[in-house]
């Protein structure tokens, strides 16, 4: 192979939300062109006029933005290779398909889908369930191979509608070096005459794959394992159009399996199981139904790309927690797994926890006040980022921000009073109320002031302080949950403190 710089392109469709899996093939060509000081192409698959969403181009740049994952060239930003849209490229596909015809290894075909529906009953048998277009079946149907040179010509100055199809060579083996699985071989048998150019002049994924990623001078392509079965035509189609030398070495990444392992994972085992699969939110256009994301569900992009990067891959250290440039920096080819990855989303979650244990509070200061502005509550800036360190540890989702925030700014709705009652007696009772005397005297209000007026008052009631502290943490904040809670007191005020002390005492009569 000739010396190439490395260029790496993901390559998507934009047929709807970006499946985890999706974002996984992404992240890889994009850690393995950085670790190489290479580039990232982001180019749009769009020549499926029949799949193809509104919105779905731009839902994937905004993913890919969300991820960090960043591009060298794209459709937005441009480059020296483009269009980055492959239905801006479509005048230049048609050539690459004649100079096939020409070559003998390809040929119009003239079949009508009501014959393409009757060869496939004609020719089923049990022996073969679904009969393909393949080197068998060519003969007897209206191609350049069957009909005669002035008949085909009729027939195209005619505008007759036509596909341009492979002509796929009989029981021979294709085969393929792999980076992650090595040597691949295929027999030819068991695929199909594939369409390369289509009726509206278009031209199908096999063409336009190979086509671009010789213009685009791509050295590498990481793509999700179902793309494997089409490798031999790819392969194929490099050395028909005498671009052997220049094909880019290809990996093939192992599935993202269901939890159990069985299968794929899809979308609806998303909505079956209760979590996302795709990385945002995505609304479709016809229906309206909106898809949950991992973003919006309060996941850190941090965290979603590294549980992604150790969704088949690992360093061999044994270490899970990894920014985005020790990804880029530790990549490498040889540590990805040959077999599927099992999702975890429990193991999701946890990699999210970590990222929101190790974040600093200005990474998450503008998030979590998107979170309490969307329970509408309104924090300064400056007390959040002292409230973020007392809470964070206990955050799990960045959702949770709300739950272990909230009572810091609004009295909390339900007090859990069942986790008192079993244990409450009027002695409690009167410690609460008396001891509400001495907190509106403290003149200076301060977690160590609280803290000393009510071990002062527990002794004197002759109660453990121990004894307490729930039912007061429990009036504050609602439930058994969060900060010390003296300073719970300190930061929500005297007057906030002796109202929900009072509120409490209503609904717990001893
Ligand atoms: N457009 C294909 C897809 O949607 C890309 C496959 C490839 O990378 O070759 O996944």
């Amino acid at each position: 192979m000739t010396e190439k710089s490395i260029r790496v392109r993901f390559a998507p469709s934009p047929t709807g939300g970006l499946h985890l899996g999706g974002v996984r093939t992404a992240l890889f060509n994009y850690l393995f062109a950085k670790h190489h000081n290479g580039k990232f192409i982001l180019r749009v698959e769009d020549t499926d006029q029949n799949r193809f969403v509104e919105g779905a181009e731009q839902y994937i740049v905004s993913c890919l933005e969300w991820c960090g994952i960043t591009t060298d060239e794209s459709p937005n930003t441009g480059g020296e290779f483009g269009p980055y849209r492959q239905s801006e490229r479509k005048s230049r596909y048609r050539k690459y398909a004649e100079e096939l015809i020409e070559k003998g290894f390809a040929y119009y075909a003239f079949d009508t889908p009501a014959e393409l529906e009757k060869m496939r009953e004609q020719y089923k048998s049990e022996a073969n369930p679904s009969p393909q277009y393949d080197s068998k079946i060519r003969e007897k149907m209206n191609n350049s191979l069957t009909l005669s040179s002035a008949e085909v010509q009729e027939r195209l100055t005619n505008k007759e509608p036509h596909v341009i199809r492979i002509k796929m060579p009989a029981s021979t083996d294709v085969t393929l070096h792999d980076m992650i699985r090595g040597e691949v071989s295929f027999s030819t048998d068991q695929v199909d005459d594939k369409v390369l150019l289509k009726g509206d002049g278009m031209p199908t994924y096999h063409l336009a794959v190979v086509v671009d990623d010789y213009e685009m001078k791509i050295s590498h392509a990481f793509r999700g394992e179902e793309w494997l079965p089409s490798a031999p035509v790819h392969v194929l189609l490099w050395e028909y159009l005498g671009w052997k030398n220049e094909m880019p070495q290809w990996a093939h990444l192992p599935l993202i399996l269901k939890p159990d392992g069985q299968g794929k994972l899809s979308k609806r085992d998303g909505d079956r199981l209760g979590f996302p699969v795709f990385a945002m939110d995505w609304t479709d256009p016809k229906t309206g139904e909106i898809t949950k994301g991992f973003k919006e569900l309060g996941f850190l992009p941090e965290a979603f790309i590294n549980m992604l990067a150790m969704l088949g891959w690992n360093d061999g250290s044994g270490e899970e927690i990894f920014k985005l440039n020790s990804l880029v920096e530790k990549f490498s080819v040889e540590r990805i797994h040959k077999g599927g990855a099992k999702f975890d989303f429990e193991k999701a979650k946890w990699f999210n926890h970590e990222w929101i244990k190790r974040s600093k509070t200005d990474r998450l200061l503008p998030l979590v006040e998107k979170v309490l502005a969307e329970n509408k509550i309104q924090a300064s800036s400056a007390l959040l980022s002292e409230l973020i360190p007392m809470v964070q540890e206990r955050c799990v989702l960045l959702s949770d921000f709300h739950t272990q925030l909230a009572y810091f700014f609004i009295d909390p709705i339900t007090i859990d009073t069942d986790s008192i009652s079993p244990k409450w007696n009027e002695s409690k009772h009167d410690f609460f109320n008396s001891w509400k005397t001495g907190l509106e005297g403290l003149t200076d209000w301060s977690t160590a002031t609280i803290e000393q007026s009510f071990k002062d008052a527990a002794e004197q009631a002759g109660i453990k302080p121990g004894e307490l502290q729930l039912p007061f943490r429990i009036m504050l904040v609602g439930a058994k949950f969060g900060p010390p809670v003296f300073e719970i007191a300190a930061r929500i005020g005297k007057a906030s403190t002796l109202r929900r002390i009072d509120n409490s005492l209503a609904l717990l009569k001893a």
